[in-house]
């Protein structure tokens, strides 16, 4: 397998309803489709799930373009390739910028396994037909639009919702949620809003038996998380410190969490993510898919993933037509009883729906071997 040319796609995607965490909120969705082709025309799609702004990473939309035009694609087109866990060697050189690299590496494995006339699930070593669906719930207005909204998504079956938290919007507000919905499976998403200091509030969240509470503290720590947790009932998940199956061992190590949130853009690709995921199962700790509010590209990407046997917790993996009014794969993705069906088509099973995305594109750009 050879890449003969690379073509990024920047598309502009609008959200039905403004996503709100403690970073921000976000109305538009604009992010990077990867588009690669090998000298037999076969074509294979990834998504660099950067955002517009440096807050959930250091990543952006824009640095990401930069990085892959300057110096991820010249590194892997016109190499010739075995299997897609190559790329992660070859983009080694360069730092970081784990969500361009990611996008690339995805588009290999949906070429790798177009060529190979396989389902990515089962490349990865999926052995689930059906993924369970859990839902996110960004920050809202008031409590009644809340509870309207988790309303909602219990009717149409989703198998646990989160919830984004921050000081001053947590205990009341997970006390109102539990009284109102006692039995329903909930976590809470803090997306780093607090301190170690915090740890005797985060404390009195024990006894509403939440499924877990993700990323209290700092991004970048490992080290307060591991006290924390030991004055904790309720497991900590980390999402935003792991980026490598190195930083999942060391957090597993000092007893920092007790289940892991695997992003594929975040931890550099699906190579990555596996090892993640193997290492989790060897240790028994148990993982779940995250999203980045994915076009389905992504999305088909993380639904992939997330038949692997360690994916044992309701992913962040909703239906398309949760965020947009049209998405950019045919069929769109759905869940019925709380599910979606993993497809078992060649590569990500699905359609890319060209039309539409030459519909919302700002910027396109073709790279070709030179
Ligand atoms: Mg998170």
């Amino acid at each position: 397998m050879k890449i003969e040319c690379v073509t990024l796609h920047l598309i502009r995607m609008r959200l039905k309803t403004p996503f709100v965490t403690s970073y921000g909120a976000h109305s538009d969705r604009r992010t990077i489709l990867i588009e690669i082709a090998d000298a037999d025309g076969l074509t294979g799609w990834g998504e660099c799930v950067a955002f517009d702004t440096p807050h959930y990473t250091e990543e952006t939309v824009d640095t990401a373009w930069l990085i892959l035009e300057r110096f991820l694609i010249p590194a892997i087109v016109g190499v010739p390739l075995q299997h897609p866990s190559e790329i992660p060697e070859l983009l080694a050189p360069i730092r970081r910028h784990a969500m361009a690299k990611a996008g690339l590496e995805m588009a290999v494995w949906d070429l790798y396994c177009k060529r190979a006339g396989i389902p990515l699930s089962q490349a990865l070593g999926g052995v689930r037909g059906e993924v369970d669906s859990g839902a996110a719930v960004g920050l809202q207005a008031s409590e009644d639009a809340l509870f309207r909204v988790i309303e909602r998504f219990v009717e149409e079956g989703y198998r646990r919702i989160k919830t984004k938290i921050k000081p001053g919007a947590d205990l009341a507000l997970i006390e109102r949620i539990r009284a109102r919905f006692p039995d329903l499976p909930l976590m809470a998403d803090a997306n780093s809003a607090y301190r170690l200091a915090d740890a005797a509030r985060l404390r009195q969240l024990d006894k509403f038996d939440l499924m877990m509470i993700e990323q209290p503290l700092d991004v970048d720590d490992i080290v307060d998380h591991a006290q924390l947790q030991r004055q904790l009932r309720t497991p900590i998940c980390l999402d935003e410190s792991i980026l490598t199956a190195d930083d999942a061992r060391k957090a597993l190590q000092l007893g920092s969490c007790g289940v892991i949130n695997i992003k594929i853009g975040r931890v550099g690709g699906l190579t990555e993510a596996k090892k993640i995921h193997d290492l989790c199962v060897e240790r028994g700790v148990p993982v779940w898919c995250g999203g980045m509010l994915e076009t389905g590209i992504g999305r088909a990407h993380s639904l992939a993933l997330a038949s692997l046997p360690g994916f044992t917790l309701p992913a962040d993996l909703s239906a398309s037509s949760r965020y947009w009014e049209r998405d950019v794969i045919v069929p769109e993705i759905t869940v019925a009883g709380g599910r979606i069906r993993v497809p078992d088509g060649p590569g990500i099973g699905y359609e890319v729906d060209r039309a539409f995305i030459a519909s919302v594109t700002e910027r396109k750009q073709t790279y070709r071997m030179s």
